[in-house]
């Protein structure tokens, strides 16, 4: 019955704002050794929040596998820290769930087998329990049930700040966080001043993209890509999606970031990587 008004395409929302200056903070980075006291622990959980068939993967890696098709996973993350609840991208609409057949563009078939809501549900959290918001950019796989996070403090780069209420595409998923708390972000962010989660400007997928460091005790160091890449194939490749803000810009962001993880020795989590997903465990379970 319902018209899902969804904002579907991964690839409508181009931002047009320039990057803005980047303010690099460095941060202290503390050595979880010297941490052991009663309960610090970090902890991160995966959701599986839409399943994606690429119709022709070339649209990822332009000119390479032509018409071939590939299935994407869409993934959102919970990190709950003792100072508080940050959560990930959103992935697609869970109203997505509601249409078994899912929902079919030119270039995707968009499904939702099981919502985040009741994934969070399932691990006893509530979406209005959550401090912190951010997302790796507006693209509606990602921005998806942004709305269910009305109590959170929205952590985004300036240039995705200010696309978050203008896209017609976009609205429904956030009109509900107009009143929210915000910080706009020109550069890096210690989301919890450790040093243990850290927003990572990588702009040009859209102007205002990030990425997300999270440092757990004792499964060491990952970043999370957002849409820096899209499966590895497309990381080893260097493949510049057709649809993209800024070529040169992304191109700069993968090697920085790529610069980032050596440095780290952090490994990359490829959010749309369905192969790499299914090796990393999945909400109810956690990594800490
Ligand atoms: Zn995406």
């Amino acid at each position: 019955m319902k018209k899902l008004n969804l904002l579907l395409s991964i690839c409508i929302i181009t931002l047009v704002s320039a990057c803005g200056g980047s303010t690099n903070q460095s941060e202290e980075s503390s050595d979880p050794e010297t941490e052991e006291s009663s309960d610090p622990e970090i902890k991160l959980y995966v959701f599986e929040v839409g399943d994606i068939l690429v119709k022709d993967i070339s649209l990822f890696n332009p000119g390479v596998d032509t018409g071939q098709t590939k299935n994407f996973t869409n993934s959102a993350y919970l990190i709950r820290h003792p100072k508080g609840d940050l959560i990930w991208d959103t992935g697609l609409p869970d109203a997505l769930a509601q249409a078994p057949d899912g929902n079919d563009s030119q270039a995707f078939l968009m499904k939702m087998p099981k919502t985040l809501s009741a994934q969070l549900e399932e691990i006893n959290v509530s979406p209005t329990d959550i401090e912190f918001l951010a997302v790796s950019h507006l693209h509606g796989d990602h921005t998806g049930n942004m709305n269910l996070f009305t109590s959170a403090t929205l952590l985004l780069q300036s240039e995705e700040y200010e696309g978050l209420f203008e896209g017609e595409t976009v609205a429904p998923a956030v009109d509900s966080l107009r009143n929210n708390e915000f910080v706009k972000l020109t550069g890096d962010h210690d989301v919890f001043g450790d040093g243990s989660v850290v927003i990572k400007r990588a702009p040009g997928h859209t102007a205002g993209h990030q990425v997300l460091y999270v440092n757990l005790p004792e499964t060491g160091p990952i970043v999370l890509s957002g849409d820096l890449y899209h499966f590895t194939k497309n990381r080893e490749l260097r493949g510049v999606p057709a649809f993209n803000a800024d070529k040169e810009q992304t191109l700069k962001s993968m090697d920085s970031v790529e610069a980032f993880l050596k440095e780290q020795s952090a490994v990359l989590w490829i959010q749309h990587d369905k192969e790499q997903n299914e090796g990393i465990a999945h909400s109810p379970e956690f990594h800490k």
